[in-house]
């Protein structure tokens, strides 16, 4: 019977990993996946992980029991109240929860699934372009038709807020709408202050349900409450929405897929249904989450000196990326490189939009062992002050070829 099956697309930004594992050249760079490096170019375990997984380990009142289906109480509160902050109206109300979930990528499979089935929602719009998992991931979630709506302007390397608004004017009532909260994922570019408030207009005025895909709290500029601006903008305007946050970045903690999904609702009292239905779809589908990265932030989030450590390895992460980015536009500049290279340093999060064409970007693989997603997108965290000079030399000479 397998015989029939056909071989599925692969997955860009894997293959080019398994690529660069699998090249000699002693020079390569890995500016594909988007996974924090430090200055030498490794992986980094925060330290503050390291010191509450000491704990963990020691405490021999932890077992190996089953969660609950929708997680540890006590992360799921923490995320949640990290994510809307202290003074949050609709967590004071009872009007905000949250569900442990599987990373970000579980939390937007559990929204998905939820809207679709429970509230017969149908279409979801992305912006152009966008995580490309957000397709795969709605669509096998029960959504039957995915839209998009204009975000990147190539020209002007930076947001269309006017082609964002229109295509969202055009919406049909009750779509989806995905936004990015912070550190958009490929561009870098957010809407400032007063465009999120147009994009929060058209929304409520179209009638659109909100999705908040949060990746990268902290992350993108160093500050919690600063990237959670949109977020809590949008709990301020007495929006219901879904915010899926992942863990990955900000904590480091890629592999034990710990996430939260954040649910606003406008009437506490719909809170005990929405959670029984939540509970259903998780039954379904992984029955109930891993205990272990859910305790390492449960416990961060609520100790306040751990609390204090993990903000600084955030800082230290947020401003390595803003120091790349720096360098690169710096040395870009030096060499005379055509074009304009302010984007570089406007643009915020891991990663960075070169504005360099397909051509090119392959160009940058197989001429200069640099992996680079096809669409320009390069994960600042892979630069570091051993290869800067040597990527950005790559760039110029691809640029002037
Ligand atoms: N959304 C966006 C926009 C992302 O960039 C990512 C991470 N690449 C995720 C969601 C979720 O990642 P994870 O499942 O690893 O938390």
């Amino acid at each position: 019977v397998f015989s029939a099956v056909k071989e599925g697309a692969p997955i860009e930004v894997f293959a080019l990993t398994k690529a660069y594992q699998d090249d000699s050249y002693e020079n390569k760079v890995n500016l594909s996946v988007g996974a924090y490096r430090t200055e030498k170019g490794v992986p980094w375990v925060l330290p503050v992980v390291w010191h509450a997984e000491k704990v963990l380990v020691a405490d021999e009142t932890l077992n190996k029991e089953y969660l609950p289906v929708l997680g540890l109480e006590k992360f799921s509160a923490a995320a949640t109240k990290m994510l809307l902050g202290d003074d949050s109206q609709a967590i004071l109300e009872n009007r905000a929860f949250g569900i442990q979930t599987l990373s970000g990528t579980g939390s937007l499979r559990v929204a998905a699934e939820f809207l679709a089935r429970q509230l017969g929602y149908r279409t979801y719009y992305v912006s152009v372009p966008t995580w490309e998992n957000h397709n795969l991931v709605f669509k096998n979630g029960g959504f039957l038709e995915g839209k998009t709506y204009r975000y990147w302007d190539a020209n002007r390397r930076g947001l269309d807020i006017e082609g964002m608004l229109d295509d969202l004017r055009s919406a049909p009532e009750n779509a989806v709408i995905i936004l990015h909260s912070c550190a958009h994922n490929p561009t870098g570019c957010d809407p400032t202050q007063e465009q999120w408030k147009l994009i929060a207009d058209v929304m409520e005025d179209r009638k659109l349900f909100p999705i908040l895909d949060c990746a990268y709290q902290g992350f993108a500029s160093g500050d919690l409450d600063k990237d959670a601006w949109a977020v809590r903008y949008f709990a301020s305007r007495g929006f219901e929405f879904l915010c899926c946050q992942s863990f990955a970045k900000n904590f480091g903690l890629y592999n034990e897929r710990i996430g939260n999904l954040t649910c606003v609702v406008k009437n506490p009292d719909v809170v005990k249904n929405v959670k029984s239905q939540l509970t259903l779809i998780v039954r379904g589908m992984y029955s109930n989450p891993p205990s272990h990265g859910a305790r390492i932030v449960a416990y961060v989030l609520t100790d306040s000196q751990l609390f204090e450590e993990w903000k600084g390895c955030i800082r230290i992460m947020a401003s390595r990326v803003i120091e790349m980015r720096k360098s690169l536009r710096e040395a870009l500049e030096k060499l005379g490189t055509p074009g304009t290279w302010e984007h570089i340093t406007s643009q915020i999060g891991m990663f960075s939009y070169t504005g360099l064409n397909e051509q090119q970007s392959l160009h940058m693989t197989n001429n200069y062992h640099i992996y680079m997603l096809k669409s320009g997108r390069i994960n600042m965290c892979g630069l570091n002050p051993n290869n800067i000079d040597y990527v950005a030399k790559a760039i110029y000479e691809t640029v002037t070829n």
